[in-house]
Order: C-alpha cells, then sequence, then structure tokens
C-alpha cells in the first residue's frame, strides 16, 4: 500500500526509492545519513528549479524563499527524515505539497504581500539522536545548543560531529533570533496520524493543539552472570524487573482518562542469549492533553519501576530525555485559514510536530490530511492521492489569503 499509496502522489514519487528499509519496510531516513543527504540534495534542486532562494540556516534546516528573506514571512514546509520503518507520508507530504502550493501561487502570477518560503526542518523524528524536532528546537531556542551538540547516535558520534561532516559549524547552532524575527506564520501540512478526519468523512482539518508529551529512560541494573552456572535464587536480573514493568505500563496508563503510555524500544547489556543482562534500558514515551496527568503517569510508572527492581535486588533509575507540553494552537491564525477553506473541522494530535516546538516563538498553525489506516510511523500509513490533492489545494487557498494579509 505505502508503494502504491506514496508513487501516486507526484512529489512522493519522485523520493519513493530513496531509504527504503528493506529489513522493516517503509523508510529510514535519518538526520545526514546517505538516504538524508539525497533528500536534501532533492529539495534544493526542486526548489531552486521551481525559482526559489534556497539557504541552509545554522541549525541543519533548509529554507526556500520566494522573494527577499523579510519580516512577516508566511513560512510552509515540514520534515524529510523518518522514524526507523517509517511511512511514506509522515513529513514529505507536507514538504512536496509546500512545493506544489507556492509553485502553483508563483505560476498563476500571484503577488504575495510578503515573503514567502518552504522549510525542511532537520530530525523532526529524533531517530538518530533521540531527541525529536531538534532542528526547531535548537532554531527557537528549545534546546541548549551545549546540550544538542553533545548528544550522541547509536555509533557513539555526537551531533557536533556530524554536523561538522555535514558542512556546518557546530559553534553556530543555536536560537537564531534573526530569522525567527522573519517568520510571520509557519503553516505546516502534515498526514494525519489518528483516526479524528476518518471518523468525521472529510479529507482536510486544522490543529487545534498538540498533546504534551516526553521521552523517558529507565534503566534497570542488576548483576550479570552465568546463565547456566547461576541459581534462580541467586540471580540479580534486571530483565525480569523490566518486563514485570513493561507488562504493567499499559494498564497505569488506561487508568488516567486520556494518557497514553508506550515502550517501543528495550536495550539489554551485554545482550547474550546465554548472559543474565546486567543492564537493561527501557524507553518510555507518555502523552496526554493535561501535562499533570502525564507527571503523575510517569511519576508511578517510576515508582513501579523501583518496587520491581528492589523484588529482583536491582536498582531501577528514571531519566527525562525531553518533555514538551501541551500546546494549543493560537486562534489568529486558525480562524483565518478556516474562513479561507470554508468549513473545516479543528483536531488535537497525540503526535508532536515542529509546528508545536516553534509555536513557543512564532505564530504556527497545521493543516491535517486524512489518513484512512489511521496508523502512521509504520508502512501502513496511507493518505489516498485525491485527499493528498486536496490538501495542496487547501494550502494554496490558505497561503493565498493569509499572503494577501500584512
Ligand atoms: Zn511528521
Amino acid at each position: 500500500m505505502t508503494e502504491t499509496g506514496a508513487t501516486s502522489v507526484p512529489g512522493l514519487a519522485e523520493i519513493a526509492d530513496i531509504g527504503r528499509d528493506t529489513v522493516r519496510g517503509g523508510y529510514s531516513r535519518h538526520l545526514f545519513d546517505e538516504a538524508d543527504r539525497q533528500l536534501r540534495e532533492w529539495f534544493v534542486a526542486r526548489a531552486a528549479g521551481i525559482g526559489l532562494d534556497v539557504d541552509h540556516d545554522r541549525n541543519g534546516n533548509i529554507w526556500a524563499w520566494w522573494g527577499p528573506p523579510g519580516p512577516g514571512a508566511l513560512v510552509t514546509g515540514s520534515h524529510l527524515d523518518s522514524v526507523p520503518g517509517g511511512g511514506a507520508f509522515d513529513g514529505p507530504l507536507g514538504v512536496v505539497s509546500a512545493l506544489d502550493a507556492v509553485q502553483r501561487l508563483m505560476v498563476s502570477g500571484f503577488r504575495p504581500s510578503r515573503p514567502v518560503a518552504v522549510v525542511v526542518f532537520a530530525e523532526e523524528e529524533g531517530s538518530r539522536f533521540g531527541v525529536a524536532c531538534l532542528g526547531s528546537k535548537l532554531l527557537s531556542g528549545g534546546l541548549a545548543a551545549g546540550t544538542a551538540l553533545a548528544l550522541t547516535d547509536a555509533s557513539g558520534c555526537t551531533l557536533a560531529e556530524v554536523m561538522a561532516a555535514a558542512g556546518l559549524d557546530p559553534a553556530r547552532a543555536g536560537r537564531d533570533d534573526a530569522l525567527l524575527s522573519r517568520i510571520g506564520l509557519f503553516l505546516e501540512l502534515h498526514v494525519e496520524q489518528g483516526r479524528g478526519l476518518i471518523d468525521l468523512g472529510v479529507p482536510v482539518g486544522v490543529a487545534s493543539s498538540v498533546l504534551g508529551h516526553g521521552r523517558w529512560r529507565l534503566r534497570f541494573a542488576g548483576q550479570g552472570n552465568h546463565a547456566g552456572t547461576t541459581l534462580m535464587s541467586d540471580r540479580r536480573d534486571p530483565m525480569v524487573a523490566a518486563g514485570a514493568t513493561i507488562a504493567q505500563i499499559a494498564d497505569l496508563a488506561r487508568a488516567r482518562a486520556g494518557a497514553r503510555a508506550t515502550v517501543g524500544r528495550v536495550d539489554a547489556a551485554p545482550g547474550g542469549t546465554n548472559v543474565i543482562a546486567s543492564r537493561v534500558d527501557v524507553w518510555l514515551d507518555s502523552r496526554a492533553e493535561e501535562d499533570e496527568v502525564t507527571r503523575a503517569l510517569v511519576a508511578e510508572i517510576g515508582a513501579t519501576a523501583a518496587a520491581h527492581a528492589a523484588a529482583q535486588g536491582c536498582t531501577a533509575e528514571l531519566t527525562e530525555q525531553s518533555w514538551s507540553g501541551t500546546v494549543h494552537f493560537p486562534d489568529g491564525p486558525r480562524m483565518a485559514i478556516g474562513e479561507a477553506l470554508g468549513a473545516v473541522p479543528a483536531l488535537p494530535t497525540g503526535a508532536g510536530h515542529d509546528a508545536a516546538v516553534l509555536a513557543a516563538a512564532v505564530p504556527t498553525a497545521m493543516l491535517y490530511v486524512r489518513n484512512p489506516t489511521g496508523i502512521s510511523h509504520a508502512p501502513e500509513e496511507f493518505a489516498s492521492a485525491e485527499d493528498c490533492a486536496a490538501g495542496v489545494d487547501a494550502l494554496e487557498t490558505a497561503l493565498r489569503s493569509l499572503a494577501g494579509r500584512s
């Protein structure tokens, strides 16, 4: 479905062969890897091809300007990176729709009253360095440059090293007030990552809010030992504590209305079949509309982990990796877009986005395109060619209306 779905959308067909994951299915496109490099090259060529001026900012994000960069700019775009084994639409749909919508405005002879730009944000999924929306967080100051540059990928390379290898100066990374001051509004189009538009029976909606969300690491530590010679009574096995904790997490989340908690990744060290683990890292993602609910749930999971660890003679340590509170998109842009598009529903989402990160620094808004599978971050993620076309129409209409305002 991913292949036929993606290739029936013209812009997505152009990048359909970049970063395919033959093991997991779908795509694995991670910051500054070969796939990401090819996608960046594609974007630069595509943007230049329609007459936009391409600029690379200090934080790995790419900007393509229609008209001289200046204050009040109307910016649209999204990201090109993916989760491991992700779908074809999450991110790239917003980029190709932005290019198509801006190109249509240019070809039609429309003269915007403010600068217009298409942006590609770096490492939105956090798949390489573990922090989602890295590019927009650096740009907006949501993450300190020093903290970000010290982050390491799975092979131990720091972000600073990877940026330098990609031709960026790590010393210049961080909040970019000059660039922020140019953004009048960031409008991101994105495939919906849930069931809101399916249930409403409409192809396009606007975003009302993004649920608060964060990532935590639960580190269980015990005693590595021989799987054959160590009696069951003599073990301090962190895997047993980790497993017991994981088994309880779903019930702890279900007990709080609207809360979500997920363990999608477990790393055992040393990781041998005939070795009792010495350490198990469990990565927790938790979200809820009310930030206090997420906080309380994560604290409860931490206490549960500590109890299970103690029962096995192990320890458990809870460390916050990232946290973003619930973001309510501003009423002004959302209402202006609603006015331009006619009746479109406003939806909350449990997925994080660059538009939500940037909302702390500049006005932002989002459009969603229906995803009939309701599945995302997996190869089954989908949007029909008709709905993607409706998304480009909506984006063009919104940009035309907003670019006509001061
Ligand atoms: Zn996305």
